[in-house]
């Protein structure tokens, strides 16, 4: 078997073209959907995050503030800005861009975003949203996940996914809502004993851990769908993910590439969750 490749620049053009028509009729009611980004110091990999989420905002429609502040801005400094955001009504969603630097505690900035604006959906509230299945904002990466999951046209309901690491960014969302949408879904992290033995059972895999390449081929369940959420770098400056692709193509029916399969995606939510919270906001 040879993989299907579930490349993500496709599935978020078919996001961002929906975001920039709900962004166009906000604007026609007077609302710019806006997206206040906020950078604190130098970490070269969240500069280029930022970089592509301003960017892509302004393809859509979608209004960028961005928010660079110095490596040693104090957490009050970060605290009272986010008040501000929280209170200017022209801004409609907040991101604070981890990881923040050591002297600031990024549970308490993250909780101090007013969760009607929380877009990241990774404050307390927007989280026991998800897991209690009420409306909220689903943690980006996660969300794209999933519409990759519905792009294969496979039928999920009752099937198995295992869930490879518990981050509140990635894993334990993802397993909420692998969960609520009737999958079985077991959620692996370091201390899983028998790894290979519980991928092998999965129907689903996902794979969020940030170890290259990790996940090997032969672990994999034939005909599974793997989305690897995973962005490692190499010495050789190569991107690999979590998953070793080309083993798991031979054995997998449908794989998301690294780069290129939910990073768009992630991007892409991003944007829709900001028109969703102006639309919120506005009605
Ligand atoms: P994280 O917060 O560092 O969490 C890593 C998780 O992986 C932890 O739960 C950890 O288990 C588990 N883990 C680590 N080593 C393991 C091992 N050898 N076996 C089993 N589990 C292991 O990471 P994250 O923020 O979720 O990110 C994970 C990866 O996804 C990173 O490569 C990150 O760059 C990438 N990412 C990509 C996107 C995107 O848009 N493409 C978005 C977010 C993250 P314990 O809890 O037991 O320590």
């Amino acid at each position: 078997m040879t993989a299907t490749r579930l490349a993500g620049a496709g599935v978020a053009a078919k996001v961002l073209a929906r975001v920039a028509g709900d962004a166009a009729a906000l604007r026609a009611r007077g609302v710019t959907p806006t997206l206040a980004v906020v950078l604190v110091g130098d970490d070269p990999a969240s500069h280029v995050y930022v970089a592509k989420k301003t960017r892509t905002a302004a393809e859509c429609g979608v209004g960028a503030n961005d928010i660079r502040l110095p490596q040693d801005t104090s957490q009050a400094a970060l605290l009272a800005l986010i008040t501000t955001l929280n209170n200017d009504p022209a801004v409609h969603g907040i991101l604070v861009q981890l990881p923040l630097p050591a002297q600031i505690d990024s549970h308490a900035v993250i909780a101090a975003i007013a969760p009607s604006k929380d877009v990241d959906g990774l404050g307390p509230v927007s989280q026991g949203a998800l897991l209690s299945g009420q409306r909220g904002f689903v943690p980006c990466t996660p969300k794209g996940c999933m519409a990759l999951l519905a792009e294969t046209g496979v039928p999920l309901v009752g099937k198995r996914a295992v869930v490879l690491g518990r981050s509140v960014l990635v894993g334990k969302p993802m397993s909420m809502l692998l969960t609520s949408a009737d999958l079985t879904v077991t959620l692996c992290h370091s201390k899983t004993v028998d790894l290979p033995g519980e991928i092998a059972r999965a129907d689903i895999l996902v794979a969020a851990i940030g170890r290259p390449e990790f996940v090997q081929g032969e672990w994999i369940k034939p005909g599974a769908i793997v989305i690897d959420v995973g962005v490692n770098r190499l010495p050789s400056k190569v991107l690999v993910g979590d998953v070793a692709f080309a083993a798991a193509s031979a054995r997998a029916a449908f794989i998301t590439p690294v780069p290129g399969g939910v990073g768009p995606m992630t991007i892409a939510c991003l944007m829709e969750n900001t028109v969703q919270a102006a639309t919120w906001l506005a009605a």
